[in-house]
């Protein structure tokens, strides 16, 4: 038994973790519990009292120059793809805001990026998942087995661990991206500007979620392309480090209102347009090792929601608004645009605004958060799986129809009772 979370660092478990180092190990040794890959998701998803984690199944297999198709395994991380491809002229064809996350992670989650609302969430550039069931490896596609194929992505681990994974690569010619960064001073202002600058490829805004009236949502627009010109240089990692937990007082509704009017007002003119490289354009966190430490030892949240579009303005601001009366505030907020949703059964996009909010953990966030559950049910939006330890069966299965359908192929393929996390357990799969 090994003492092990998740990056929010709550809950913390006592797991038997397995750590297979080739799939047919995996085959014959352990197959329940719950897969894991590098425990980027914030809540209990990947966690269980068995876990098998993916960190060994690293290899690549195969690339197809003139398709962009990579075979790999799915403990292959995102940052080891693009050290590897980048120099060759490819880049993730969808990327979340951290490359420290898995491939069979980024599948699992149905991970999507600042380009939703253009090129879709990664499991739509998936060819084929390779995956273990219940004492056997299944391939699945759009072909093959297609509904397993529907549940496995964005199914959270819960059809099986996946072992290996087919999907597309993207072109680039240079590791740049020329961005744009644009002032709204409000989200009436930044939802008008998301609809003006909707054919950009890359685009996310910061919101200060502490500002209220004329200002509630003011924030900044950055926009992204890649660039034709600029060496295919990649990243360099692990230059700062966060060491330790930090006091949790220290970040308090002061502290974040003032960090997010300086990064608000850092900004001077209203737009900005300049040509930085892929890393800080797509993983600003990243370059502090274990950030999440910024929270202190109690650990943290991040409540991520979908509203749908039409529902866009009226919903944003009476979420933001019932966030700013909290006066809990959030010190990362993000703002996307997402396209249409797939077809499959537990993927979080859907076509509207997505708002993530980061909350550090205390006795009064769950019953703020309960508030703010309502008004996304209201708005029938729903909460990202990846990102939630708190959510109701109640709300889980309003925001999410498909779930039964989902159910029907974990227990045709024989695997409902062998596969589960905490978080599955909780929202009654
Ligand atoms: C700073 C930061 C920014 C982020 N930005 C975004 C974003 O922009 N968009 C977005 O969509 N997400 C985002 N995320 C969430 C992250 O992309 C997902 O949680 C992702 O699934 C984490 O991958 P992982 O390898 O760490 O998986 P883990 O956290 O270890 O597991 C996550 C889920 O995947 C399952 N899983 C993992 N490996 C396998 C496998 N081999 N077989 C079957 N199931 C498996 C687990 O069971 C679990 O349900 C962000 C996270 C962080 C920390």
């Amino acid at each position: 038994m090994k003492k092990i979370t998740s990056w929010g660092k709550y809950p913390l478990i006592d797991a038997n973790i397995n750590t297979p180092s080739t799939s047919h190990n995996l085959v014959n040794e352990l197959h329940c519990g719950i897969a894991r890959g590098l425990g980027r998701s914030y809540g209990d998803s990947a966690l269980s009292e068995n876990i098998i984690v993916s960190e060994q199944l690293n290899h690549f297999i195969s690339f197809d120059e003139d398709t962009g198709i990579l075979l790999c395994e799915a403990g292959v991380s995102l940052d080891e793809i693009l050290l590897n491809f980048v120099p060759k002229g490819w880049f993730l064809s969808v990327t979340p805001g951290t490359k420290f996350v898995t491939v069979g992670g980024a599948i699992a989650s149905d991970v999507h990026g600042k380009n939703h609302h253009l090129e879709g969430s990664f499991c739509d550039h998936v060819i084929s998942i390779t995956l273990i069931t219940n004492e056997q490896k299944i391939t699945c596609s759009k072909e093959d087995n297609p509904d397993l194929f529907l549940a496995t992505c964005g199914g959270m681990g819960l059809t099986g661990v996946i072992t290996e994974a087919a999907f597309k690569l993207k072109p680039i010619t240079s590791a740049y991206i020329n961005q744009k960064v644009v002032k709204a001073k409000n989200l009436e202002t930044a939802l008008a500007l998301f609809e003006h600058y909707r054919n950009v490829t890359y685009s996310v805004a910061w919101i200060d979620c502490l500002s209220t009236d004329d200002n509630l949502g003011r924030s900044l627009l950055m926009l992204g392309e890649h660039a034709d010109k600029g060496k295919l240089t990649t990243h360099k990692n692990g230059l700062l480090n966060m060491p330790c937990d930090m006091p949790s007082f220290l970040l308090n509704k002061y502290t974040i209102q003032a960090f997010n009017s300086a990064y608000y007002n850092k900004q001077l003119k209203e737009e900005v347009n300049n040509t930085v490289h892929y890393d800080p354009f797509f993983y600003p966190l990243d370059s502090i090792n274990n950030w999440n430490r910024m929270y202190g030892g109690n650990g943290f949240t991040q409540y991520q929601f979908v509203i749908p579009k039409e529902a866009g303005k009226e919903g944003l601001t009476e979420i933001l608004a019932a966030i700013a009366e909290s006066k809990q505030g959030s010190f990362l907020a993000v703002l996307k645009i997402l396209g249409e949703g797939n077809r499959n059964h537990l993927s979080f996009p859907m076509e509207g605004y997505t708002l993530a909010l980061d909350f550090k953990l205390n006795d009064k966030l769950f019953s703020l958060l309960d508030r703010l559950d309502i008004i996304v049910r209201k708005y029938k939006g729903r909460l990202y799986l990846s990102k939630d330890v708190r959510m109701s069966a109640e709300m889980f299965k309003a925001g999410y129809p498909q779930w039964e359908e989902f159910q029907a192929v974990r227990k045709e393929y024989g695997v409902d009772e062998l596969y589960h996390s905490l978080q599955s357990k909780r929202i009654g799969l």
